[in-house]
């Protein structure tokens, strides 16, 4: 079932767009978690990693690759950032569309 992150591909809906390829798009977190937060996701519509398959090695590679590529952008990679994925409820995923968030731009807190 498609969610918002599909209206936002589809210009649907407004979002920050920070980078944005044939495959791969990235926009600020409406929410944000930290001084920088950006949230990459796939076109394609995987659930979570849960859901993702032997054919969809290649493009989680290239996820994992633009997410570096993002935080180059941001111009975070030297300071440093962290990367997070949620999977299902207890993790607290709410969109139910595979995104990576990057957090950055300030010492941030120890993990739970
Ligand atoms: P998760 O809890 O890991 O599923 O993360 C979903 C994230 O999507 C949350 O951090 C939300 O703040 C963010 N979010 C939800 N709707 C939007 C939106 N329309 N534009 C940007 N970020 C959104």
């Amino acid at each position: 079932m498609s969610t918002i992150f599909k209206k936002i591909i589809d210009k649907e809906i407004p979002a920050k767009i920070v980078y944005e390829d044939d495959e791969f798009l990235a926009f600020e977190d409406i929410y944000p978690a930290a001084k920088i937060h950006v949230l990459v996701i796939p076109k394609k519509e995987i659930k979570n990693l849960d859901a993702a398959t032997e054919e969809d090695l290649m493009l989680l590679g290239k996820l994992q690759l633009t997410v570096a590529k993002v935080a180059r952008l941001l111009g975070v990679n030297e300071s440093g950032y962290r990367v997070v994925t949620n999977i299902n409820s207890d993790a607290g995923q709410t969109v139910y569309h595979i995104h990576y968030h990057i957090l950055a731009g300030e010492k941030l807190g120890v993990m739970a």
